[in-house]
């Protein structure tokens, strides 16, 4: 990173916020400022709402915004999904319709991608799309899919063609969930928060125009959606925490916070809360045991190292690297930090860490991490998927024998009719 050219971006970005912050404005319409003027996105396309600035120097900007508690654009939850998808994939139009308001957080996304039988093997979908000759029809049903229940747009994943191999024959759609055919049904969870749904799609219709990509190439557009996936995993990203600041924008986005995003309220948790450790060991004499400071040392080499090899990555993209397997290792690297971390708040909180209640420590946030922790390892692609690809594509090891790639997928043996 020059010296200069960061010193210049945070000149330029202090001066704007000065000019334009103004903690009174309505949220939406700061977001249409930020969207205006690229500082909401600057590494994003000029033509679409950035300002094509250099990774490396976009935390300059993040460190301005913060300085004041000036509020960004809406980042949470599978909207950045959708659009880092549709900005390599989309056409100007869905670009045009859907762009804008996935930063201004008016419309929010979910991800249609896992099935009953189909969550590793991504590939083996069997929710169909049949065009009529005017839309293309869904039926099926996905699960898991995390905040369909407040979501306008789904990004699904559909069988279009069955006469040819299963990774040939998907394509990928926006579907508006708003419409009839698509129930939404929610699935409550072991640590009492209800953030995924089954949704089940009855001659669900998609006009022509919302097919993304290619017909049949919706698992090469899968795969860029799954590769930002595993690299927002990788220990730099940042969960949607409302400010206890006065003044109307505040009070807006702790009200989206609670409605919008509650589905990832918990999400800081199953992450393992590693900021909590030091402040928890300090509050309870802990951090005095030999054992306990070596456990937390381990920790917090293991999330820095992570952290620093998620940053080398981006830095290697950053100078014209595609993105690679890096998000697999940083995925897998987030598994095991927020192991480490349940193992250490156990360690210093004790049994009490099974209490949840107002009266349990840190109010049942201790318990919340504990039963929270496993989705880390199955979110997005589980550990032993991340292991398999750093194996065939990093270390280059044989594959996996596979019997199903081979035919036409209606060919394949499965455990449902439905073809
Ligand atoms: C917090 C959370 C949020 C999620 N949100 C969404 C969402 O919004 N949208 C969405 O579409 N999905 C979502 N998912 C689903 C997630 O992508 C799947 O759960 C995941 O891909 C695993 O699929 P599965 O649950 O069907 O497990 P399975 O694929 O049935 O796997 C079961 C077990 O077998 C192992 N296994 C499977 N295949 C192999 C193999 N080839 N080699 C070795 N081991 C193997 C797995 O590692 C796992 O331990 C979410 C999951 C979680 C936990």
């Amino acid at each position: 990173m020059s010296e200069l050219s960061a010193e210049s971006v945070r000149g330029e970005v202090r001066a704007w916020l000065e000019a334009n912050w103004d903690p009174d404005r309505g949220l939406v319409e700061w977001r249409n400022m930020l969207a205006e003027s690229g500082w909401g996105v600057p590494a994003w396309p000029k033509r679409w709402f950035g300002r094509e600035m250099e990774e490396a120097l976009v935390p300059v900007v993040q460190e301005e915004f913060d300085r004041i508690g000036a509020v960004g654009v809406a980042k949470t939850g599978i909207r950045t999904l959708a659009a880092a998808t549709l900005l390599a994939h989309g056409t100007e139009m869905q670009k045009e319709k859907f762009l804008r308001r996935i930063l201004t957080g008016e419309d929010t996304w979910c991800q249609l991608f896992s099935e009953p039988g189909s969550g590793s093997d991504l590939a083996g979908a069997t929710t169909r799309a049949d065009f009529d000759g005017a839309h293309w029809i869904v039926n099926g049903q996905k699960v898991w899919t995390t905040s369909a229940h407040h979501a306008q747009y789904g990004l699904l994943l559909a069988r279009t063609n069955w006469d040819v191999p299963k990774h040939k024959g998907l394509s990928y759609f926006v579907l508006g969930i708003e419409q009839p055919g698509v129930e939404v049904r929610p699935l409550k969870q072991m640590n009492g928060h209800a953030s995924f749904n089954q949704v089940f799609f009855t001659d669900a219709k998609i006009a022509p125009e919302f097919l993304v990509g290619e017909e049949g190439e919706g698992w090469k557009v899968a795969m860029t959606t799954l590769m930002h996936e595993r690299r927002g995993a990788d220990g730099t990203r940042r969960w949607a925490m409302g400010s206890n600041a006065k003044g109307r924008i505040y009070d807006e986005e702790r009200a989206e916070i609670e409605t919008q995003l509650e589905p990832y309220k918990w999400y800081p948790q199953r992450a393992g809360r590693v900021d909590l450790v030091v402040e928890r060991a300090q509050e309870t004499g802990r951090n005095a045991d030999p054992v306990v400071r070596q456990e937390i040392a381990r920790l917090l080499i293991m999330s820095r190292a992570a952290e620093w090899t998620a940053r080398r990555a981006r830095a290697a993209q950053e100078r014209g690297r595609p993105q690679g397997p890096e998000g697999s290792l940083g995925k897998l690297a987030s598994s095991n930090v927020a192991r480490q971390a349940r193992h250490v708040h156990t360690l210093i909180t004790g049994t009490d860490s099974m209490l949840s209640g107002p009266d349990s420590p840190r109010d049942g946030t201790v318990a919340e991490i504990l039963v929270s922790v496993p989705a880390t390892s199955i979110a997005g692609g589980t550990d032993e998927i991340q292991r398999n690809i750093i194996s065939e594509r990093v270390l280059g090891m044989p594959k996996e024998p596979r019997f199903d790639t081979d035919r036409p997928f209606r060919e394949v043996p499965r455990n449902i009719v439905d073809s």
